[in-house]
């Protein structure tokens, strides 16, 4: 259940409304939109009548039942006020959200080695990204392929860091890593396959770290959703969900299937900003600037991308990756279109119209 308090509520009436619910052995949670305080109660409040709490304080608009088994993720739980993940970084800080510009993150499947790490957000950096992702540890499907170089990547990050300024976005597989990766992650990544991990859910839940929360390879929206209301529950009100594709029947012509209709399903059920991933999604380098221009038109917040210096020799995802200079080149080709959709702003360096031959059509040859 929630009540929405009217705009002009002092603070004190909302001190004493949260007050007489305790009482009531219900935990308020207060949420302060722009425009709204909304004051969530959690516990079983199915015996509450919402007239009992109407007359609770004259200041009180509404109380309504959140019939969603996402209550903190839900869309109402912010009376339809899109929520804001703010991420500091030493580039200054960089906000997650609906009504910000969108945001890009990108870089290697995995961290390498220093060369090519640096070299690669250097690169991103002067293509308009404000983050660097890159894996140190990787969920890997054969346990003979490469499962990241661990903490010395995660130091190698940290390099990376100092030298761009970019945030970093690394994944987080085990409880146990949690501190070493929260200390050099300005977001920690909970992976596709780690996405109904509840263990792992809660611990970066009781964490305040930003986290970018994978959809599951065949987890619906509602699981998804379920899964961010773990993070919130244990506390922490910082989640972005990305899609990277779901599983499908095709696995010849794309990995997996990017289900762009997500976004637009997300924007009616939920207040959390999205990524999509068209990397992971289509699996094929060749399809991710039109995967990636297709997000911006649906209303992604932010966009992931993998980039490496030299894809053929890539330890993983090579054949998705995009080159530095292909990079460079998608974003010159999305900034029209963020442009257009009011999502781009100066801090994207490329704004001109793209210097490159056109993009070879995939139909070519045919
Ligand atoms: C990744 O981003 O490196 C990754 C492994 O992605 P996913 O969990 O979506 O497969
Ligand atoms: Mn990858």
């Amino acid at each position: 259940m929630i009540i929405i308090m009217k705009s002009d509520t002092p603070a004190a009436e909302i001190e004493r409304v949260s007050s007489e619910l305790r009482r009531w052995e219900i935990t308020p949670e207060k949420s302060a939109g722009q425009h709204k305080v909304v004051i969530g109660l959690i516990g079983d409040t199915s015996e509450i009548d919402p007239r009992q709490i109407q007359n609770l304080s004259p200041f009180i608009e509404q109380a309504l039942r959140v019939k969603k088994p996402f209550k903190r993720a839900s869309k109402e739980f912010r009376y339809g006020e899109p929520s804001e993940v703010v991420v500091p970084t030493p580039n200054g800080a960089v906000t997650f959200g609906q009504n910000h510009p969108l945001v890009v993150v990108a870089g290697p499947c995995s961290v390498e080695n220093e060369e090519m790490i640096v070299e690669t957000a250097l690169a991103v950096k002067a293509a308009g990204a404000q983050f660097l992702r890159g894996g140190a540890y990787k969920p890997r499907t054969s346990p003979y392929a490469f499962q990241g170089h661990g903490e010395s990547a995660l130091e190698l990050l940290a390099k990376a860091r100092v030298v761009t300024g970019l945030g970093i976005i690394t994944e987080v597989m085990d409880t146990t890593d949690i501190d070493k990766v929260a200390s050099v992650a300005d977001v920690v990544q909970i992976g596709a396959r780690n996405m109904q991990n509840f263990s792992l859910l809660k611990k970066v839940g009781a964490t305040l770290k930003p986290v970018l929360l994978k959809r599951g390879l065949s987890a619906t929206i509602e699981d998804w959703l379920m899964s961010a209301e773990y993070i919130l529950a244990a506390g922490n009100p910082n989640v972005i969900l990305c899609e990277r594709g779901i599983r499908t029947f095709d696995k010849q012509y794309t990995r997996n299937t990017l289900d762009i209709s997500a976004l637009p399903v997300l924007r009616t059920l939920t207040h959390l900003p999205t990524m999509i991933d068209p990397s992971h999604a289509t699996g094929f380098s060749e399809f991710v600037p039109t995967m990636a221009m297709a997000a911006i038109a649906a209303g992604a917040d932010s966009l992931m991308i993998e980039v490496h210096p030299n894809p053929a020799k890539a330890l993983s995802d090579g054949p998705q990756s995009l080159t530095l200079e292909g990079f460079e080149q998608l974003m010159q080709e999305i900034a029209p279109l963020g442009t257009f959709f009011g999502r781009w702003t100066q801090n994207h360096r490329a704004t001109t119209t793209p210097n490159f031959a056109p993009r070879v059509s995939s139909t070519a040859g045919v």
